[in-house]
């Protein structure tokens, strides 16, 4: 019997654990730190050995196959004694593809992951297909594939799932973007990052698709120093590409070599100018997929957005109050700003991770009429964007936010949470700080 060791007993590694029992490993879970009961139980009711508080190097070192949390970097000591050992170490969606014989679409992008996979899932099932979602998103993948017998699988991939494939490759990969994020698991090398999102396209064969923003210029030249195999079918809200998806006269454009299609870009479910992109993407794959155009349209006008992505929350008093809890970084940020189209009073902060705000500062001056901080320090907003609007508040928790925020506001404005950091000095998680805005909303 082979033995499958995981590292991490979290949402990847109970399913991967699942699986591998199924398949017949003898499977052991290691957790550094602590598992959450829900996990403990899954492990247990399977019959499955595991141990939390610590790695017992003789359960593991013995492995001949690890799969390792995308949580926990390559540098740990446990995992760089298993590569000197030479024992394969691989990520949950390398190891779960091994048993699924479905249609992959893989989804990886700095912003947008989430957004894009939710929307090709909605076109594909509502157009009656047999499709399941998974990856970041929701259930593992591992988890699917033991449990189900999907004919295609929508897949939300980070850069650390992607690190650890060697053989996985998606029919259909989409990049939406890259920018600079996790750079401290990247030795702050943007250069790693970028490859590291690319690896999506590694294995992918001629008869395979690749996905991505023709005006994200970091994708472009890299493109153009490392080819790929696959078919490629840029996206672009500036160019009309010979194959690929544009927009033309309110219609998107999508042209591959089985014929073009125009879809009216009227109604649509998601705005910004980033969901546009979003929906290019999606589109794109759906096409390639074989789904008739009317059922892309419906579909991309009844699409119920993610929680926590632009959600409209109430009007209150003819402002709107906007949750983008889940904008951690400067260019989700960007995009939720350059959607503004009325006078915008901005929650912003939180923990830095060594933003640049200068990029915002056109769109500060354009749209936001008062800037509400929320974070522990605000330092280095007061220094970016403390002279640049008329009033400018420093607030600690989230009620005072909203409170400063619903004095502020007039009619006609718009009130919105979009922090361009993380959440942890004041909140458990961006969800819990995007649920503290909506029900300090309705308390008012
Ligand atoms: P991810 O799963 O990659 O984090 P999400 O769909 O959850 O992406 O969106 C994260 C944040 O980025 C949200 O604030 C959202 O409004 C913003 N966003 C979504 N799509 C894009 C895009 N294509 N470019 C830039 N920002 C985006």
């Amino acid at each position: 019997m082979e033995r499958l060791v995981i590292l991490g007993g979290g949402e990847s590694g109970a399913g991967t654990a699942i699986l591998g029992k199924q398949k017949g490993y003898e499977v052991f879970v290691s957790d550094k730190g602590e598992i959450k009961d829900k996990y403990k139980d899954v492990l247990t009711h399977f019959g499955i050995d595991w141990e939390e508080g610590g790695h017992s190097e003789e359960k593991i070192l013995n492995a001949d196959l690890v799969m390792k949390s995308p949580g926990i970097p390559d540098k740990v000591p446990m995992v760089q004694k298993l590569i000197a050992n030479s024992i394969p170490v691989v990520s949950e969606i390398e190891f779960a593809a091994r048993y699924t014989k479905a249609t992959i679409i893989g989804i990886t992008g700095s912003n947008g992951k989430t957004t894009t996979t939710m929307l090709v899932h909605h076109i594909l099932k509502q157009a009656g297909y047999n499709v399941g979602m998974a990856g970041n998103i929701g259930d593992s993948f591992a988890k699917m594939v033991a449990e189900y017998s999907y004919d295609f699988y929508v897949l939300e991939i980070s850069s650390f799932q992607l690190d650890g494939i060697s053989k996985f490759k998606p029919h259909i990969g989409i990049l939406t973007n890259i920018t600079p994020d996790h750079l401290d698991r990247y030795e702050y090398d943007f250069k790693k990052y970028i490859a590291s999102k690319f690896r999506i396209a590694m294995n992918q064969k001629e008869e395979d698709y690749f996905i991505y923003d023709a005006d994200d210029e970091v994708i472009s030249n890299y493109l153009k120093e490392h080819p790929i195999k696959a078919k490629t079918l840029p996206f672009s809200l500036e160019k009309e590409g010979l194959q690929g998806t544009y927009l033309k006269d309110k219609h998107f454009v999508i042209k591959t070599e089985q014929g073009t299609m125009e879809i009216t870009s009227n109604s649509l479910a998601l705005e910004g100018r980033h969901n546009l992109k979003n929906t290019m993407a999606a589109i794109t794959a759906a096409k390639l997929v074989g789904i008739r155009k009317e059922a892309i349209r419906d579909s991309i006008q009844n699409f119920q957005g993610a929680a926590h992505r632009l959600e409209k929350v109430l009007k209150i008093h003819h402002v709107q109050y906007i949750n983008d809890s889940k904008a951690t970084n400067v260019n989700a940020t960007y995009y939720a700003l350059d959607s503004m189209s009325t006078p915008t009073v901005w929650i912003v902060g939180g923990v830095d991770k060594g933003n640049d705000y200068k990029v915002l500062m056109p769109l500060v001056r354009e749209k936001v009429k008062a800037i509400i901080c929320l974070g522990m320090d605000n330092s280095k907003l007061r220094h970016a964007f403390g002279n640049a609007v008329d009033i400018f508040v420093e607030t600690y928790a989230m009620s005072e936010a909203i409170k400063v925020a619903y004095k502020i506001a007039e009619r006609g404005d718009t009130v919105l949470l979009s922090p361009a950091c993380a959440s942890f000095d004041l909140f458990k998680n961006y969800e819990d700080r995007g649920n503290q805005f909506k029900e300090a909303i309705k308390n008012l």
